[in-house]
């Protein structure tokens, strides 16, 4: 039956679980993160042009007119 030993056992393995689990946690938070940031690497901020009003890349600046 359940014996000191036995329950002590249990213990230790409900703990290795329950650390597991929370690096698994850990893991999945960072790779969220990190992935939350490469899409905000990928959007581009668009400005509307003053001379022909089309929308560029605001670090390229307008390629149509120059
Ligand atoms: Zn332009």
């Amino acid at each position: 039956m359940f014996t000191p030993t036995k329950l002590l056992l249990l213990g230790l393995i409900l703990a290795v679980i329950w650390y597991g689990y929370r690096i698994i946690e850990k893991r999945n938070e960072a790779a969220k993160h990190k992935r939350d940031q490469t899409s905000a690497d990928a959007t581009v901020d668009m400005i509307e042009c003053k001379t022909c009003g089309a929308w560029v890349d605001a670090k390229d600046g307008c390629s149509i007119c120059g």
